[in-house]
């Protein structure tokens, strides 16, 4: 399959890093959010981090100014109807995930490969909702996108070896590195790394030690460039419940996955992390 355009559905923190990484390695992109907000965001984020690319001497400013103008944003999903390859980056949630791809299954041709950036949340389900379940994956990229190198491929019960080899591949143009795993509650990064995360929110929740503490801790004693709450702070808590919330019920309802009752307050105060200045850090200055 030739992929030329890429659709992107979202412009947050992940999908403008997407979409950031599809124009460099020279695809069109089309970012759809609900918002013009939202694409407002996304759009001048992207340019804020070319221009520290630039800065830094990884990009030239040529590429980064054509990067920039192979990206457009719409508010409308019926303008992604002529991309080969839809990327999926919206908020967390099954029900709002369920409809974006009946949706896109209506707007784009029957060709066009549907995949999902979900952190947790069943491809095979996802799929399920579409005409057309051989062509949905899920294509689980890093945050941030323009850094992080890993892409974990998902592929559902049904997806077909022909877009596992698309989407292995545009992921390779990105210049990523992928791994492949089956479609099980969290894949293998957030099936590892979410419970990790819920258990130090446990660890303050019942005193044991202070936010501080707990990350010094993990970052000096386990060698890993930050803690698990300036992780959590970094990837956004309401992100980090709804995972929490997905492996629960996926296993189950094992409690060795139920998310801490803190970690649940700080998403009611919508003490998000990094993205609303504040969470388990302050951002506000
Ligand atoms: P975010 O809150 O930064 O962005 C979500 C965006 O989706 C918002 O701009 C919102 O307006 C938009 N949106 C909501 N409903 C929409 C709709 N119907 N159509 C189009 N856009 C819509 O969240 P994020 O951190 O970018 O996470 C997005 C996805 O990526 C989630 O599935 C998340 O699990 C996954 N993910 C997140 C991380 C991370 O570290 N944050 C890492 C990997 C994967």
């Amino acid at each position: 399959m030739d992929i030329q355009t890429i659709g992107v559905v979202g412009a947050g923190q992940m999908g403008n890093g997407i979409a950031h990484v599809a124009a460099q390695a020279g695809y069109q992109v089309i970012m759809q959010d609900v918002a013009d907000a939202a694409l407002d965001k996304g759009l001048a984020t992207i340019q804020k981090n070319m221009a520290r690319q630039v800065s830094k001497g990884r990009m030239s400013q040529e590429d980064a100014d054509a990067a920039l103008a192979r990206i457009t944003g719409t508010t409308e999903v019926e303008q992604l109807a002529n991309c080969e390859l839809v990327i999926e980056a919206a908020t967390e949630n099954v029900e709002l995930k369920y409809r974006i791809f009946e949706k896109l299954s209506e707007v784009t041709p029957e060709t066009t490969i549907l995949a999902t950036n979900t952190s947790s949340i069943s491809v095979t389900a996802i799929a399920a909702k579409t005409n057309r379940p051989d062509k949905v994956i899920g294509m689980h990229f890093m945050n941030p996108v323009p850094v992080m190198k890993l892409v974990e491929v998902i592929r559902g019960l049904a997806t077909s070896d022909e877009t596992w080899e698309a989407v292995e591949a545009a992921s390779v143009r990105m210049g990523k590195k992928t791994v492949l795993s089956r479609d099980m509650p969290g894949f293998i990064v957030n099936r590892i790394l979410m419970p990790y995360i819920n258990e130090a929110v446990y660890t303050l929740y019942e005193g044991i030690a202070s936010v501080e503490d707990i990350d010094a801790a993990m970052k000096m004693g386990t060698n890993v460039p930050m803690g698990p709450l300036t992780l959590a702070d970094f990837i956004g808590l309401d992100t980090c419940l709804a995972i929490m919330e997905v492996l629960h019920e996926g296993m189950g309802g094992d409690s060795k996955y139920r998310p801490c009752p803190l970690l649940r307050k700080y998403v009611e105060a919508g003490w998000l992390g990094r993205k609303t200045g504040r969470g388990f850090y302050d951002y506000s200055k």
